[in-house]
């Protein structure tokens, strides 16, 4: 345990203090393995840090950043179609508020519990301090399974939810958005619940429709941002997207719009997959499969499966829950856009990525890869994008919905895909010469750890012991 071990001078090595910090973590957090991954991710690019700056372990900055600032956790009852009554758990996580309010997404999926959104608040933090934008981090949502109920149903759940968030949320406080299971429909039924119990019409959710509030390009930030980002790496060593072959995964928000921005820039998308199964096809996803995929996801709210039926040269491989690998990452392809969940990369995906020659894998979805599949990539020295970069140009686009609204104005299209643009670009140079200066060029993983890291520890180094 950490009580105890230090003094105000410090008389630990960096690398032990790490390790105690690491060690309360796990005890004071059991049984939340992935927030113990995101945490241990984190802190092996410190060891550089810390050696340089002695003042964050006196002050306990590790000790105090993986320390939830607030939890909330609590019952959502609902009613079914058929009148039965239901419990879900509702949750939000106030991380960090030293840069600005809370700010992350809401996820409804059956897998949801503390240590999942321990671990997504954890990444927000990080990430949100790189967007350059004045945001903290937090993330929430509920163990609710959105597949196969109604929109009342939908409705009724999120009426239930916002009863209890809405008095820990606001605008200058905490401004939640969407996440696994929480799209425009959600958003819209959080939203009109909040404005309905607290009698003011404010920013207090980003993700909106564009009728009230919402931004363009929110819906398309994150998949364009990734994609964007990816198109960075590969400038960094004078390549394009140009003609490259492209492994996504995940069929929902986030794939949706990194395949469009791949098109874009004249990448061939061959893939896409949800929880029941992956996608092949060789021919490519153009712009009309990918419609039809929209409107099977977002509309008819189907399986992925259907599309080899509409589809012929495609093919359908379910989900075989007994390998510890994929097949989607088996393909032979040049890049890599995982943009499902986390932990879909295993150290056997990675190992077959790179025996196909893949040379880019830019992360859409939080924490995809495993820390043994992260160590494979970097070792091998390909272009590798963490999540904490690469997709932070959703929550980036969240910032500038939030400034919209405090000003009350709306830009185009076009200015928010220019900001848009420009802080992926920003945020790739902050990472690659981070990683520079700290003497591991070329690892975006060390770039963007010690990067959203410094700008939120000195923030709480300025505000004192609070
Ligand atoms: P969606 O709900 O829109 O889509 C999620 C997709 O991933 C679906 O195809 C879903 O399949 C699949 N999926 C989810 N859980 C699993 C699982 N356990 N096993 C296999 N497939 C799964 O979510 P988003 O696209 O918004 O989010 C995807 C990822 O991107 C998440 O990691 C999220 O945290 C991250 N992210 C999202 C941002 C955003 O702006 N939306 C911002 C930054 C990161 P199925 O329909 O079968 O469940």
């Amino acid at each position: 345990m950490t009580s105890g071990i230090l003094t105000s001078s410090g008389i630990k090595a960096p690398g032990d203090y790490i390790e105690d910090v690491m060690i309360s973590v796990k005890a004071k957090n059991p049984a939340e393995p992935e927030f113990h991954q995101a945490v241990r991710e984190v802190f092996d690019s410190l060891r550089l840090v810390l050696a340089k700056h002695p003042e964050y372990q006196s002050n306990r900055i590790l000790d105090r950043i993986v320390e939830p600032e607030r939890v909330l956790m609590f019952r959502v009852p609902w009613l079914d179609d058929q009148g039965g009554v239901q419990v879900n758990r509702g949750f939000r996580i106030e991380m960090n508020s030293a840069i600005g309010p809370y700010k992350g997404g809401l996820r409804f999926h059956p897998s949801v519990n503390l240590g999942i959104l321990k671990f997504l608040a954890f990444e927000q933090v990080f990430k949100n301090s790189l967007t350059t934008l004045p945001m903290g981090g937090g993330k929430g949502g509920s163990d609710f399974d959105p597949k196969g109920k109604s929109d009342n149903e939908v409705m009724r759940l999120c009426q239930s939810f916002m009863t209890e968030l809405q008095r820990h949320i606001g605008p200058n406080t905490d401004v939640p958005a969407g996440d696994i299971g929480v799209g425009g429909r959600e958003i819209g039924y959080l939203f009109g619940q909040y404005k309905r119990l607290r009698n003011e019409f404010t920013g207090v959710l980003t993700g909106k429709g564009l009728n009230w509030g919402g931004s363009l390009i929110r819906p398309e930030a994150t998949g364009y941002g990734c994609v964007y980002f990816a198109d960075e790496m590969l400038k960094s060593r004078k390549d394009s997207l140009d003609g490259k072959l492209c492994l996504v995964s995940g069929s929902g928000n986030v794939s949706q719009y990194t395949v469009e921005k791949l098109l874009d820039l004249g990448a061939k998308p061959v893939t896409v997959s949800d929880s029941n199964g992956v996608i092949y096809d060789p021919d490519g996803i153009d712009r009309e499969k990918l419609a039809y995929v929209l409107e099977l996801k977002n509309v008819r709210r189907a399986r992925i499966r259907d599309y080899a039926d509409r589809y012929k040269k495609a093919i359908f491989m379910p989900t075989d829950v007994k390998l510890e690998h994929s097949p989607l990452w088996n393909i032979k392809a040049d890049c890599a856009f995982p943009s499902a969940t986390q932990n879909e990369i295993t150290a056997k995906d990675a190992a077959n990525l790179l025996k196909n020659g893949v040379k880019l894998v830019a992360e859409g979805a939080n924490m995809p890869s495993t820390l043994e599949a992260t160590k494979l990539f970097l070792d091998a020295k390909i272009l590798y994008g963490p999540a904490k970069a690469a997709n932070a140009g959703g929550v980036a686009t969240s910032g500038l919905e939030m400034s919209q609204n405090s000003a009350r104005i709306s830009w185009t299209r076009e200015e928010v895909d220019d900001k848009l643009h420009k802080i992926m670009i920003s945020i790739h140079r902050n990472c690659y010469e981070t990683a520079e200066k700290y003497g591991t060029s070329g690892n975006l993983v060390n770039g963007a750890n010690i990067a959203g890291f410094m700008k939120v520890a000195d923030a709480m180094l300025d505000q004192g012991l609070v």
